[in-house]
């Protein structure tokens, strides 16, 4: 069978995995899904078990990929989840095995996927991309000039993943002295001659909104082979699947016990890969859910309800990954919750795409929401801070603000025999002023991170002028 990708707003031709892998939303406006879903059988499931990460990643990923040579994918993959790349694992943690799985307690455990570079978990799906992005282009001989707008970890991600690729360059705009000073310094202090640090006189929607003004300018788009490495790219969503086999093999002993996985959301990106995990047959009793204060996920789990926020009705979080007031990957969910009827996923997203809500609580297709496992929940900075305590306290292990929404929440939902693996999304040195606040005390930061604050950095100061940030871009494109 062929591993054809098809539209959500089913008005774009199918296409293979490599047509999607540079480009971002279909012509039509929606996101690339697999035409099917692959299914896993039980013999696979009993082979995959014993598999270590890349061996797995491959096996995951050739469900999707038809059109890269399996030798070129297997090459790619293993260079991406070495124990090099995936450095920061803990104390007493097996490098080797990339996302480790800490239990805190019988029954409820923590997946660490955030032991890449920048030490949060997109680098779980950043490193691939990179190196698939480079092979790709290296086909081709073609160039692609990255621009981005982050607060903190996307941007960082993608520096740490495409620095020193051939063809390729990254240009980031971030909004200057608004980020952390550890943050800064990690995309700032990097040296690479293709990665472009813009500190903008503005703040982050002012960063965004030039980039968007950039990619409706097509001609300078197409002129300067301008590219995104958002959260929508379905290479990242595939990616993160292989995780929750990964973290579902290290909590179980057979393939028919159930485990509950907690995700901390924002974009949907991560959430997602787990549902698609489970479409595929993997035995996933709960997909738990977690917002911040920025709850409009959590307000259709619960009501069915979506109602995107206004900017201004967004706040700023101690969790700030998970700012989120739209989330860019909720349409991939919704087309599979209305039956992959497009029709009916264009006439919600008109709704969306012109300010507005949809309601589906008087619909079957909502009724089938607990058929899918979800359950969801939010939570506040007074919640962050007691659960930062509460683990530190009860296990000795800190957690970062982000995967504190994902404890707290998870638990709520836990249940006698089926196994709590909440998903590690940062490590706490990222986000140290909540740190100090919850536990008095300084977060643990990996030795080849002291210091990073002092080394030189590299970026330039730009006012919030698209056309200025284009006239870069073509001087050093
Ligand atoms: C991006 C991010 C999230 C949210 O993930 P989504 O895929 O956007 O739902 C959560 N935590 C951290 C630390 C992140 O960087």
């Amino acid at each position: 069978m062929s591993k054809r990708y098809v539209s959500t707003r089913g008005n774009s031709p199918t296409r293979s995995f490599t047509e999607i892998l540079l480009g971002g939303l279909a012509p039509d406006g929606g996101l690339y899904l697999p035409e099917v879903y692959p299914q896993v059988s039980r013999a696979e499931l009993d082979e995959w078990r014993g598999l270590p990460y890349h061996d797995l990643a491959f096996a995951v990923l050739s469900k999707f990929i038809d059109d890269i040579p399996s030798a070129d994918l297997k090459a790619l993959i293993d260079r991406t989840y070495t124990a090099s790349v995936y450095r920061h694992a803990r104390a007493g943690d097996n490098p080797k095995d990339i996302t480790p799985l800490r239990w805190l307690e019988p029954g409820l455990g923590l997946l660490e996927l955030s032991n890449g570079p920048t030490l949060a978990f997109k680098d779980m799906a950043m490193q691939l991309l990179g190196n698939l992005f480079e092979y790709a282009l290296d086909k081709t001989g073609a160039q692609l000039n990255i621009l981005g707008a982050t607060s903190g970890d996307t941007g960082s991600s993608a520096e740490y993943a495409m620095r020193g690729k051939h063809n390729i360059r990254v240009f980031m705009l971030s909004p200057e002295g608004k980020m952390s000073r550890f943050q800064t310094a990690q995309m700032f202090s990097l040296q690479d001659t293709n990665i472009f640090n813009i500190a903008v006189r503005g703040v982050f929607d002012d960063c965004q909104d030039i980039v968007k003004a950039v990619s409706n300018d097509h001609a300078f788009k197409e002129k300067y082979r301008i590219g995104t490495v958002n959260s929508i790219n379905w290479a990242r969503v595939a990616a993160q699947i292989v995780y929750y086999f990964k973290g579902y093999f290290a909590a179980t002993k057979s393939n028919d016990e159930p485990v509950s996985f907690s995700v901390p959301s924002g974009n949907f990106g991560n959430i997602c890969a787990g549902h698609i995990a489970r479409s595929m047959g993997l035995p996933i009793r709960r997909l738990i859910l977690a917002t911040n204060e920025n709850d409009v996920l959590d307000e259709f789990f619960r009501s069915g309800v979506y109602r995107p926020r206004a900017t201004a009705q967004t706040w700023h979080t101690s969790s700030p990954s998970m700012d989120i007031s739209k989330a860019s990957n909720f349409e991939r969910f919704v087309f599979d919750l209305v039956g992959r009827d497009a029709a009916t996923v264009r006439a919600l997203w008109d709704k969306v795409d012109g300010g507005g809500a949809f309601d589906l609580s008087s619909t079957p297709n909502f009724a089938r929401i607990a058929a899918y496992g979800f359950a969801s929940g939010s939570s506040s900075h007074a919640d962050r801070l007691a659960t930062i305590r509460r683990v530190w306290n009860d296990y000795g292990v800190m957690i970062d603000t982000h995967t504190a929404d994902g404890v707290k929440v998870g638990q709520q939902y836990q249940e006698a025999g089926v196994p709590l693996i909440c998903l590690e999304t940062a490590l706490p040195a990222k986000f140290d002023a909540t740190i100090r606040e919850a536990l008095d005390r300084e977060p643990e930061r990996p030795l080849d991170l002291e210091g990073i604050e002092d080394l030189p950095q590299r970026f330039a100061v730009m006012d919030a002028d698209a056309t200025a940030i284009k006239g870069y871009i073509a001087a050093h494109a």
